[in-house]
């Protein structure tokens, strides 16, 4: 049954109608509980009251099926206005994307534009931007945009996602580039050609990569919530006398709060990624398919004015 609610979800999560319709209807229809807020002057008051706590933050102005170019350029605007946000206010704050909210689909010049122009903001405000990892069939082109960028900006960051097969070999090839890594399992529905069906392989596969990358001497942001890859990256510390500027850990906002504290008691550097803006549809499906339980709180966030 669970599998099926998780199909399901992951189904809507990639229904471009839907995704369309929730952001026309606004966000009272959104899930607050794991959404920060409509704009970056909310988000911004909510990445201050956890800095005050002690968490780091990444931002992440939600968007995706861009299929026009000025939507694709207003997403790189407000990607930027939250850059001068961050550095205005002082916020221990990075910021997160997805490339197909920039143009990725749209063309190849328009995504690398938008990105040019994100970076450089970055840059002058010292802000590190991470690309997220979107579904397989964007993975070449984004692998490919992000060592392209590597190679003239220093503040940039992806994300490989451990449910794929081929997750070692693309993590030994951006070795090469020093690169800052979020290591996540994977939450888009992929097929058994690229991708391991079952959880227990992923866990295996995702362990095998947070022990490679940080074994590589890269910065690693282990992005999970399951207690048991939490425990193992602790024993990688302790066996390999990793340090702690080496790694940090990264959960999603709303998500195991008693866990974050916890981390952050026993000295680790915990990062909160935040989600914020209208086009909540398809990340909010994402984290129904993970714990189909959540339905709970995004019908509460609908109903919640
Ligand atoms: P799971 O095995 O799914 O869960 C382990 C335990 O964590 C569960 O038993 C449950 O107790 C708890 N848990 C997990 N998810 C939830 C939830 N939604 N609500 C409540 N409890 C939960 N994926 C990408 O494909 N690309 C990305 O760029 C990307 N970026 C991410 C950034 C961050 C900071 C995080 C934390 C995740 C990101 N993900 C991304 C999602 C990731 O791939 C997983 O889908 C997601 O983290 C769930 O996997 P898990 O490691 O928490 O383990």
């Amino acid at each position: 049954m669970e599998q099926i609610m998780r199909n399901f979800f992951l189904f809507l999560s990639n229904n471009k109608t839907l995704t369309k319709v929730a952001k026309k209807y606004g966000f009272r229809f959104g899930a607050s509980r794991f959404v920060a807020g409509i704009n970056i002057q909310e988000a911004a008051k909510k990445i201050k009251a956890l800095n005050e706590k002690g968490f780091v933050v990444t931002v992440d102005h939600l968007g995706e099926f861009i299929d026009s170019v000025s939507e694709a350029r207003q997403s790189a605007e407000e990607c930027v206005k939250a850059i001068e946000i961050i550095a205005k206010e002082d916020l221990q704050s990075e910021l997160s994307l997805k490339l197909t909210s920039l143009g990725l689909d749209i063309s190849h010049e328009l995504v690398m534009e938008n990105m040019h122009k994100i970076l450089q903001a970055g840059k002058e405000n010292d802000v590190i931007v991470t690309i997220d990892m979107e579904d397989y069939a964007r993975l070449e082109k984004t692998l490919q945009i992000f060592t392209s960028l590597k190679q003239e900006y220093d503040n940039v960051g992806t994300v490989l996602q451990a449910y794929l097969y081929r997750v070692e070999e693309d993590l030994e090839a951006l070795n090469l580039y020093n690169p800052y890594l979020r290591l996540v399992k994977g939450a888009y529905k992929e097929s058994e050609e690229v991708a391991f069906p079952n959880k227990s392989d992923v866990d295996t596969n995702y362990k095998k990569v947070i022990k490679q990358n940080l074994l590589n001497g890269n910065y690693t942001a282990i992005a999970t919530h399951d207690d048991e890859i939490i425990a193992y990256t602790k024993e990688l510390e302790q066996t390999y006398q990793i340090s702690r500027e080496q790694f940090e850990f990264q959960m999603l906002y709303g998500i195991r709060l008693e866990l974050q504290k916890q981390l952050l008691k026993e000295g680790y550097k915990v990062r909160v990624y935040m989600p914020y803006g209208a086009d909540w549809f398809g990340y909010n499906m994402r984290r129904l398919a993970e714990r189909p339980a959540n339905v709970a709180f995004v019908i509460k966030g609908i109903f919640k004015k």
